[in-house]
């Protein structure tokens, strides 16, 4: 954990954690459903179906590492 968010109110981290559980409570909903998007919903681009396999995914790996920075 860095403490690149000293500055920032409980209120921050609050609404971070928030949207991390929303985040997580997505994943697991597409996971019960079996759900696992051919493209990505973000740019439109293919997920291999490798991935797809591994993990029910919406978007490709891409922007899935560009959300979970967001929500860092
Ligand atoms: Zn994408």
């Amino acid at each position: 954990m860095s403490t690149a968010w000293a500055g920032g109110t409980d209120a921050i981290l609050e609404r971070m954690e928030q949207m991390t559980n929303l985040f997580i409570e997505e994943q697991r909903k597409s996971m019960y459903a079996g759900e696992s998007a051919t493209h990505c919903e973000e740019c439109g681009e293919p997920i291999p179906e490798s991935r797809r396999q591994a993990i029910p995914c919406k978007y490709c790996l891409a922007c899935q590492s560009e959300l979970e920075k967001q929500s860092r």
